[in-house]
């Protein structure tokens, strides 16, 4: 069945104003499931004035009990529909059902943990050295925020911000990658039956020009940009021009680093979810895994064999372990890489083409790659491929692999893999990356704050510091001495 979906917009579900549309292709089989609204400048124009509209009338009056119950409210709805919200994000991107069912319950759970947050957002009483006056310091939204996301995890992606920002007492207007829209409207639709009064959640689709009218308007008061950095510089440059705050969210090329005293076991599984784990398209992908030089050969042959016993077919089946590639243009991409790699002499020793068994034909789906020997200046180890391709390099002092790790513009995740405490200790410390994981990788929480350094980006997801990101910082004077105060001085 194809789906014709509507936007909701300015208090109503509607078509583009010029009636365009875009389909929404399923990787795996290249069958069009649905056709998706390409927003017109009017349509985003419409969203922002509503969104104002609703910051103004109601929605900045609206009492953090009532933000908590509705936030609840929609986590219980996601709970409720998680099946099929799992299987329809299958459907428009390729990744396995196994990862999709359990990103919609990680996605109640940060609408439940944010929803917790909006009676929270204490001020201060700041002690001054003027004794006759109070200074009070209060949390407050920004207004209208606007929240541009990439293709390959939209749900996980959008409850990263929509439920901080909304929990804060901001309007939010959603604008979905081109290529995975469906669920990210699925959830708007949740947002209504639970409850949030019309213009404070709105969803406008369509290409990079959507997202570009949206973050452009001075009437939009916060811009959150999740996806590459490209991309990101022109947003914080638009953004720029209004003097407007912004989040990014941004790629990574992420070192995954396995020293001889490892638990080879645990380092092994450690590898493969860091860079096969959704196919690889994940900004923290552990697409180069640097091992240190006694367990190197070991360590290559392992992934070697274990990669060639990857079950990949249809993401829908729980049996699957690897999908498809999310869609025809990074699919292309990817391949593109694996013939970089091949050209510069790195050591392929899985995988290096399009996966074309029984049953994987009509998809999008590439062999679980990896080269050895590669060198951290080989285009496969600088440049984010967003694909299942590892990149295994050598190294044999810990001051040489800290050297390597960081010698990338990115800085979004890392992995350590030791049993020597001082040493991953001292590993932490070191690595420039916002994220740091030790004898695991690819862990999340709605409790712990996550973003990058460098190229990957600024500010925060999750935790404390994510709803800060949707919130400033009013201060208050309350001058109770009576005086009659000389008006041509400032009081210090
Ligand atoms: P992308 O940068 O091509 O697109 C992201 C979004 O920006 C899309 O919605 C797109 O339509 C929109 N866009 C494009 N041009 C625009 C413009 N000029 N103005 C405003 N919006 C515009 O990224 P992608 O290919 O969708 O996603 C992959 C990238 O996202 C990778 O780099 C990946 O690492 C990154 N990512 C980061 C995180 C994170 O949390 N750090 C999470 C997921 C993905």
């Amino acid at each position: 069945m194809t789906v014709r979906y509507q936007m909701p917009v300015a208090g109503e579900w509607r078509d583009a104003a010029d009636g365009g549309t875009m389909p929404a292709i399923n990787p795996f089989d290249q069958e069009v499931h649905g056709w998706i609204p390409v927003a017109t400048e009017t349509d985003v124009e419409d969203a922002i004035s509503a969104a104002r509209g609703a910051f103004a009338s109601c929605w900045r009056k609206t009492g953090p009990g009532e933000r908590a119950r509705l936030l609840n409210r929609v986590a219980d709805l996601i709970d409720a529909d998680a099946d099929r919200l799992a299987l329809l994000e299958t459907t428009d991107n390729g990744k396995v059902i196994r990862e999709t069912h359990n990103q919609m319950g990680y996605a109640a759970r940060i609408f439940r943990y944010y929803a917790a947050w909006a009676d929270k957002l204490h001020g201060d009483v700041v002690p001054l050295d003027q004794k006759d006056t109070l200074d009070l310091t209060i949390r407050v939204p920004f207004g209208v925020v606007a929240c541009v996301t990439a293709w390959n995890s939209p749900v996980a992606i959008l409850t990263n911000t929509l439920p901080a920002a909304l929990a804060a007492g901001n309007c939010v207007i959603l604008k979905p990658s081109e290529h995975a829209s469906a669920t990210t409207l699925e959830i708007a639709r949740i947002c209504e039956a639970a409850g949030f009064p019309s213009g404070v959640v709105q969803v406008v689709t369509g290409g990079g020009d959507v997202g570009r009218w949206l973050i452009s308007s001075a009437r939009v008061d916060k811009v959150s940009f999740t996806g590459s950095p490209g991309v990101g510089r022109l947003i914080a440059q638009a953004a720029g021009a209004n003097l407007k705050p912004v989040t990014m969210e941004l790629g990574g090329k992420s070192p995954n680093i396995v020293f001889d005293d490892a638990d080879f076991d645990r380092a092994l599984i450690g590898a493969l979810a860091g860079i096969f784990g959704a196919t690889g398209q994940t900004c923290i992908a552990g697409s180069r895994l640097l091992v240190q030089r006694g367990i190197y050969e070991r360590m290559v042959d392992a992934l070697a064999k274990r990669a060639g016993r990857i079950r990949m077919g249809d993401p829908r089946l729980k049996a699957t372990e690897m999908g498809t590639a999310a869609n025809e243009p990074q699919f292309t991409k990817i391949l593109s890489f694996i013939d970089a790699a091949k050209g510069d002499g790195a050591r392929l020793v899985a995988g290096g083409r399009r996966a074309d068994g029984p049953g994987l034909e009509q998809g999008f789906f590439i062999e679980p790659t990896i080269f050895a020997d590669v060198r951290n200046d080989m285009k496969v180890a600088r440049e984010e491929i967003f694909g299942p391709v590892l990149s295994i390099i050598p190294f044999d002092e810990e001051d040489e692999a800290i050297a390597i790790a960081n010698d990338t513009p990115y800085g979004l995740a890392s992995g350590v893999w030791s049993e020597n405490i001082g040493r991953c200790m001292r590993m932490m410390r070191a690595i420039d990356s916002g994220v740091v994981w030790i004898n695991t990788y690819r862990v999340a929480a709605p409790q712990a704050p996550f973003g990058g350094m460098k190229d990957s980006g600024f500010g925060r997801v999750r935790g404390e510091a994510g709803i800060l990101e949707f919130t400033q910082t009013k201060t208050v004077f309350v001058d109770f001495s009576g005086d009659r105060r000389d008006p041509f001085s400032m009081k210090f």
